[in-house]
């Protein structure tokens, strides 16, 4: 039971629209000059340092910005495989359609639990490294029971955010008997995934083979709320579809990728605003040379978005949310703000969370520290690695 008083933090970024004395032009909550106390994991305190109350012990962070930790909804960290060549091929003109999906699905598949768990865990500990404080993590490479099963015991020691995630894509052995695979993803699949799980999501596109069309998500999705987890969809990547319509309709936390939109899909999203996130992955948009989704166009209409990562083997193999938010600010149309606020707040709405993404007493102590003064250097100096996360005991500046 050790309290921690944080000082020198140059600007703090608490996202707490309640906090008195702060700047809320931008709705940051921005105080310059803060302290924040934290105790067992757990925030106590917040404010001016000149106010900041006694503590255990005293760490001077030394200048820098501090923010809330970021919140990385969407992530594919179970996998084991290489599929850079497919990248550079990609690159140089072929088009991405899922289908590489199956590369990874089979060395997953042939990887031990005692190979594939250090893979996931240097990968979440990349994260970390670059201030990501809470981690979505979906299954989805197995696609046999026994797969899935693994993949989420293993996302399940590193989050408590896990994902089934069996309708990825059709697995090759299937693809004759798609009604089959959707029964047993929806069925005896689910039951055992399910004690790991706390989201079930479906890859919904009507163009794609490998992918599922809006009636096999449907069953899929509703037989996944029956046995208690919350919904998430993979929706409208590939081109305009039903993932959005679907995903609302059910009532899901989040829809992710809604890289195709028509003005329907976009009232659509916003009269759910406060259901259904638009979970925005411009990582992928980049790595596959798509066009990118207009945030701004989204929250102008009354959208909820969040921005995460996708980290993924095929479509984006990034962990780095930085990369996201430049991107974000430089291709769709978002301030700094807002795209902070949508990896931040965003992240944790979509994955109905409250007790992160704001800096405020009661919350987890989810923490970043920035070697910088400010927020917007995330975005004005990008690829350079000038966020991780803060711990009590922790190292600061370099
Ligand atoms: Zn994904």
């Amino acid at each position: 039971m050790t309290s921690t008083l944080f000082t020198g933090i140059t600007e703090l970024v608490t996202n707490d629209a309640l906090l008195e004395g702060a700047d809320h032009s931008e709705h940051l909550g921005l105080l310059n000059d803060a302290a924040v106390v934290v105790q067992d994991g757990l925030i106590e305190w917040v404010g001016p340092a000149a106010q900041a109350p006694p503590a255990d012990q005293r760490q001077q962070v030394g200048g820098y910005a501090v923010i809330p930790g970021f919140v990385d909804s969407h992530s594919h960290l179970v996998f084991a495989g290489d599929r850079s060549q497919e990248f550079a091929a990609r690159m140089t003109g072929v088009r991405y359609d899922g289908g590489g999906i199956a590369t990874s699905v089979n060395a997953t598949r042939a990887a031990s639990d005692d190979e594939l768990f250090p893979l996931v865990a240097a990968r979440v500990a990349e994260m970390r490294s670059q201030g990501t404080t809470t981690v979505e993590i979906k299954s989805g490479y197995g696609l046999t029971l026994v797969d899935e099963v693994r993949s989420l015991q293993i996302a399940a020691e590193l989050t408590s955010e896990t994902t089934f995630l069996g309708a990825h894509v059709v697995p090759p052995e299937f693809v004759d008997r798609r009604s089959e695979y959707v029964d047993l993803v929806a069925g005896e699949m689910l039951e055992a995934c399910a004690p790991n799980a706390r989201w079930i999501d479906v890859f919904c596109e009507p163009k794609s083979t490998s992918a599922f069309t809006e009636d096999e998500a449907r069953t899929v999705l509703s037989a996944g709320r029956d046995a208690g987890l919350g919904l998430r969809v993979h929706g409208n990547q590939l081109g305009h579809g039903p993932g959005v319509r679907l995903a609302v309709e059910m009532g899901a936390a989040s829809v992710d990728h809604c890289t195709f939109l028509t003005e329907e899909d976009v009232e659509q999203l916003a009269a759910a605003s406060e259901t259904t996130v638009a979970t925005l992955l411009p990582g992928v948009e980049f790595s596959t040379r798509s066009p990118y989704p207009d945030a701004g166009r989204l929250l102008d209409a009354g959208v909820s978005i969040a921005l995460a990562s996708d980290c993924n083997p095929g479509t984006c193999y990034s962990s780095s949310i930085p990369f996201v938010l430049a991107l974000a600010v430089r291709e769709m149309n978002l301030t700094p703000a807002q795209a902070l606020l949508a990896v931040t707040v965003g992240g944790a709405k979509s994955l109905r969370r409250e007790d992160i993404g704001v800096i405020r007493a009661g919350n987890r102590a989810d923490l970043a520290v920035l070697d910088a003064p400010s927020y917007l250097h995330l975005f004005y100096r990008p690829g350079v690695p000038i966020a991780r996360t803060l711990e009590p005991g922790g190292r600061h500046g370099r």
